[in-house]
């Protein structure tokens, strides 16, 4: 994170690179089983920032010591470690390995959220409703005030799976954030709260589909998505839930 002062900030390398399965790090505090280290690749769960993505899980190694990484969470600005044994001490040197295939599936499916939500933005009208929320296997977005029809929401599906197999690329950049609605478009920007601390606001472009705050971990390209399949529930793919907001849920696979 980019906040100035006050102990150490965690280097939140897989903001870098989505990629990245593995860094050497120094454990820099510990409370309890939560350890903070100088670098990460571990992605934590947060919902201060844009739309959260599942946790990241892996291992922290000390000298011939293998320590398990249960979750990963975002504690205001800092990135805590929950670690299952005895954790290490201040001041060791650990290897910090990601649990690829977790994330790689997180990833799948949080890109697919970024295509799915333009699109239905698009083609069914209305709004965000702040609630984008990707879990392990089931992805979903939540509007407002918009088309629910079936042949809506097969459109959206069918179109979000010609993307996909288009290949198109996709890219990280960062921006002021008095410049975001430069970026992005307003009904967007409002969906999402950021902190104070943030300066620079993260963006994630899918080649001239969208572009979208986000601070999570995005594919290279499209492609690497696979297949999107909508999940209706009760035989309608638009789910009606608490506060007026229409669901639309899906897999990827
Ligand atoms: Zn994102």
């Amino acid at each position: 994170m980019d906040k100035a002062g006050g102990d150490a900030m965690t280097k939140a390398l897989y903001l870098e690179d989505s990629y990245l399965k593995d860094c050497k790090a120094t454990v820099t505090k510990v409370s309890g089983r939560k350890v903070e280290l100088s670098h990460t690749v571990l992605n934590p769960h947060g919902d201060e920032i844009a739309h959260p993505q599942p946790h990241d899980k892996g291992t922290l190694v000390l000298g011939t010591k293998l320590l398990s990484v249960s979750k990963t969470i975002l504690d205001g600005d800092r990135i805590l470690h929950y670690i299952k044994e005895k954790p290490p001490p201040v001041g060791a040197d650990v290897g910090c390995y990601l649990d690829w295939a977790r994330r790689y599936r997180v990833m799948r499916n949080h890109t697919a959220m970024h295509i799915m939500a333009q699109l239905a933005l698009e083609i069914c009208g209305g709004r965000i409703n702040g609630n984008l929320e990707c879990r392990d296997h089931i992805t979903h977005i939540d509007l407002r005030d918009c088309n629910t029809a079936d042949n809506c929401a097969k459109q959206v599906e069918r179109e979000a799976n010609r993307i996909v197999q288009e290949d198109r690329s996709i890219e990280i950049f960062y921006v002021p954030r008095k410049n975001i609605t430069d970026y992005i478009e307003q009904r967007k920007a409002e969906s999402v709260v950021i902190p104070e601390y943030v300066d620079k606001v993260r963006l994630v472009k899918i080649d001239d589909l969208c572009v979208d705050i986000c601070y999570g971990t995005v594919l290279r390209s499209t492609r690497e998505i696979g297949s999107i399949r909508l999940i209706p529930k009760h035989n309608k793919y638009f789910e009606e839930k608490a506060g007026g907001n229409k669901r639309l849920a899906f897999v990827v696979y």
